[in-house]
């Protein structure tokens, strides 16, 4: 936490007047496009490898970057606090696109392969669970990157997962919302994303990022 502390006397010295403009405008409210769902990982930094600013995305991170799915009257059927937030980014902020971010040598991922539990932690054994419908889907298990390969198949797990919900199914049904996969690669920084067609994971290059622009702008 050092390290935190200090950066705060190094952000008032020396970028706070970049920012101070920014700050006081976003004090009157925020209006950002995209609810970002992460994992919880340190490693995992949308604010650096898609260059975002405040303002810019509304995020969601926990472990494993997953979604309950929806229950009963619109409630889910696990933690509240992921259903809530998904709730706000698209009833009152005017949120049309949602990614949902993997990344490569997940922990999560890696406990889901073990066998999910874990000793002394009863709640993260149990929060695990949402992440169990990838495991069916894994051939290999004791593939060296069958932890990779579960971290994909998960993010189009929790895709469906998040479809769930009333609120998003109007959503996409009026046109207003595109729900996209990614997935971060932290040995080289790339990020991928899932392409229905090639029914696979695309690195985000120059030309990947023009397709994806032109199909979010068709909105
Ligand atoms: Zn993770």
């Amino acid at each position: 936490m050092k390290k935190l502390v200090k950066g705060i006397v190094e952000f008032r010295k020396k970028r706070l007047p970049d920012y101070i403009e920014k700050f006081a405008h976003l004090a009157l409210g925020q209006a950002p496009d995209t609810l970002f769902i992460a994992c919880s990982d340190s490693r995992v930094v949308p604010n650096l490898f898609a260059s975002t600013d405040p303002g810019d995305l509304f995020v969601i991170r926990n472990v494993g970057n997953m979604i309950p799915p929806c229950g009963k009257k619109g409630l889910s059927t696990a933690d509240e606090s992921e259903a809530a937030a998904i709730e706000f980014a698209l009833l009152n902020l005017n949120i049309k696109d949602i990614i949902i971010c993997g990344h490569s040598e997940c922990g999560a991922m890696q406990a889901l392969l073990a066998g999910r539990e874990i000793s002394k932690a009863p709640n993260l054994s149990s929060w695990l669970r949402h992440g169990q419908a990838g495991i069916e889907k894994i051939k290999e298990k004791t593939h060296p990157q069958a932890h990779n390969h579960l971290s994909k198949e998960n993010v189009l797990n929790q895709i469906e997962n998040i479809k769930t919900y009333p609120v998003v199914q109007k959503k996409i049904s009026e046109g207003k919302l595109k729900i996209h996969g990614w997935w971060f690669e932290l040995s080289t920084a790339n990020v991928y994303a899932y392409e229905e067609q090639a029914k696979d994971f695309v690195l985000i290059d120059e030309a990947q990022a023009e397709k994806i622009l032109e199909r979010i702008s068709g909105k």
